[in-house]
């Protein structure tokens, strides 16, 4: 499937431009390489890369024009193997089966990753939300949900929002579910306060992304007071990390969202920002910023750049013009395999995205955990939470790439992949030793061929 990788530290290779798949095919690759450096073996690999369920299906919708449409809805499950199966809903024209597939692999290391006792799943509707009136969005999340209510369950798969879905959103999908199954709140996260949604649950990933860039900057030595920051996609995600980075001290020098671009180099006040878009004002409107073209918001000087909207932006076409020291990954799968190695050899530090966005699944953990419990905890104990959670997974993905000279991408995907593998084998899925890193001069090389896979 996919090459072998360059050796880290290469400075001398250049990154593979592979036009011929999309960035979600592409992203597979930081698995496959993973798995490569852990010596795991082919059958497990091949295991670890298959689904358990693939749903697509059709969304038949009369919406407000009078008109009928039909739109495709997915939902992946990838592996349930440490948990129900966790993952987000999103509402985009550009949302398919490939996209989705990635999306839900993704959230299987990014909840091994940070323990979260969670699998990976991945859903969405290729419809065109940024456009559609509330109550059509509100049609086709019901109508969604008819279709996957069968395979969702608060043990079994819980959604969460994603692009152009919200909490409300999720009221509407809980509502739907609860027509049928009785009113259950742990069935999705992210939901509205008052349908028993978590303190902290809508600032939580941009949360989360603030807390990667207070620790990267003290990886790499750099002060945040005064650091131009730049935000592509200025939504839930990107105003969050943009309102609580300018708190660190950083200064937004550029932003933008789906309908363009701003550049102010004295800094952008991000509240006035969320003010303005609220209002319905375009970002380009936004007074006292230069509109730029989405090309431009690239190329501006800046220290911390932080991809919070679609994937595969930082790319082999991209990559040159990126001028920072430090990468945030707030969005799912921002950067190409090849343009991540480009980074590293310009030695730009990348926190990846299992790692820098996975505040949104530690607080959905938080709000299950209240949910089933049927507790509610302060905001400043999920904050705590979130907090020490992503702050271990990061010390420890950091203590993993300094002792084996691996970027922190790759450092995080070896603990993933291993976490899901002990996993299996624990349930008896996987037979064999647990994986162990060639680097720990496991002679076998992980695990044994004979450890076949029991049952998928
Ligand atoms: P959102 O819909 O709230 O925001 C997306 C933003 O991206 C919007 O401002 C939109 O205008 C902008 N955008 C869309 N296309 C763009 C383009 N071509 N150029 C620039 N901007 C563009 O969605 P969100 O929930 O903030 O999700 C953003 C990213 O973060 C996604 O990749 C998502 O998978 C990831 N993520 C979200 C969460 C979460 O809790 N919401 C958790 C983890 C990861």
């Amino acid at each position: 499937m996919a090459s072998s990788d360059s050796q880290p530290g290469d400075a001398t290779a250049r990154p593979p431009v592979d036009p011929g798949r999309t960035w979600a095919e592409r992203s597979v690759d930081y698995f496959e390489h993973a798995a490569e450096r852990l010596g795991v073996a082919d059958e497990v690999r091949d295991f670890l890369r298959h689904n358990y369920r693939e749903l697509q299906f059709e969304i038949p919708v009369h919406l407000s024009d009078g008109r009928l449409h039909v739109f495709t809805g997915y939902r992946i499950q990838h592996k349930g193997l440490r948990g129900p199966f966790k993952g987000g809903i999103r509402f985009h024209e550009e949302t398919d089966l490939a996209e989705s597939r990635a999306l839900a692999a993704l959230m299987t290391w990014k909840t091994a990753l940070v323990g979260v006792p969670f699998g990976g799943a991945k859903g969405g509707v290729d419809c065109p939300a940024g456009r559609l009136a509330e109550q059509d969005r509100e049609l086709i999340a019901r109508a969604y949900m008819d279709k996957v209510e069968i395979v969702l369950g608060p043990q079994r798969d819980i959604p969460a929002p994603d692009i152009n879905t919200d909490a409300q959103t999720m009221g509407w999908l809980l509502d739907q579910w609860g027509k049928l199954h009785g009113f259950t709140p742990a069935i999705v996260t992210g939901k509205p306060l008052a349908l028993h949604g978590s303190y902290g649950r809508e600032q939580a990933t941009g949360r989360g992304v603030a807390l990667c860039l207070n620790d990267a900057a003290g990886a790499v030595g750099l002060g945040l007071d005064g650091a131009r920051m730049v935000v592509q996609g200025f939504g839930n995600v990107g105003s969050w990390a943009a309102r609580l980075g300018v708190r660190l001290g950083c200064r937004l020098v550029g932003a933008s969202n789906v309908d363009g671009a701003i550049h102010d180099p004295r800094g952008i006040d991000p509240e006035r920002l969320v003010r303005h878009l609220a209002e319905g004002g375009s970002i380009t409107e936004y007074p006292g910023a230069e509109p730029i073209s989405p090309q431009e918001l690239l190329e501006l000087e800046h220290e911390v750049f932080i991809p919070a909207a679609l994937g595969g932006v930082i790319n082999e076409r991209t990559v040159d013009r990126l001028r920072c020291r430090i990468v945030v990954e707030g969005a799912n799968g921002p950067t190409t395999p090849d343009a991540d190695r480009a980074l590293a050899e310009r030695g730009v530090f990348v926190v990846p995205d299992i790692l820098a966005n996975a505040g949104g699944v530690i607080v959905s953990y938080c709000e299950w955990a209240q949910n089933l419990q049927q507790l509610r905890w302060e905001e400043g104990d999920v904050n705590a939470r979130l907090a020490l959670t992503l702050g271990r997974a990061f010390a420890e993905t950091r203590d993993r790439s300094k002792a084996t000279s691996r970027t922190l991408r790759e450092a995080a995907y070896e603990i993933a992949v291993e976490r899901v593998i002990d996993a299996a084998r624990a349930r008896g899925v996987l037979r064999g030793k647990r994986v162990r890193p060639a680097d720990e001069g496991d002679a076998t090389g992980g695990v044994p061929a004979e450890s076949a896979v029991r049952r998928g």
